[in-house]
């Protein structure tokens, strides 16, 4: 075998490991796009959230409102009472989402409104009640 042909049968072999790299590679920037997009999207629900809590009305009429609709989707549902725990707590369940709060009354001053902001459940409530399943 020439030294030609000892060379160019070297730069065949490094042309298939490149191509092989590179499908691999392809596949890993696919993988990376996807990912890129789902964290877009978390993003972009983020920013939503925080333009959504401009406009939360934590009471409409006389109907408490459901937190979670609104941040999470935009829309307003109206919440239940379904229990009162112990003199001071008493329990709301959304008609929507079946989230379920658990909301302290008696602080002093401020109206309703006021109040219900003042006791936005906390991430450790919002593990306490999650929603029920139906059915
Ligand atoms: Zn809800």
């Amino acid at each position: 075998m020439s030294f030609a042909d000892q060379l160019y049968e070297t730069a065949v072999r490094l042309a298939k490991y490149a191509q092989n790299s590179a499908s691999a590679l392809e596949e890993e920037r696919l993988q990376i796009e996807m990912r890129k997009r789902e964290v877009e999207a978390q993003l972009d629900a983020a920013n939503l959230a925080h333009k959504r809590l401009a406009n939360f009305l934590p009471i409409r009429g006389s109907d408490f409102q459901c937190p979670r609709c609104w941040i999470d989707h935009g829309t307003a549902s109206n919440l239940q009472m379904t229990a009162k725990n112990k003199s001071s707590t008493e329990n709301f369940r959304c008609g929507m989402c079946h989230f379920e709060f658990s909301l302290r009354q008696g602080q002093v001053g401020g109206t309703d409104c006021q109040k219900m902001n003042q006791r936005l459940p906390n991430d450790r409530e919002f593990m306490r009640t999650r929603p029920k399943k139906t059915g």
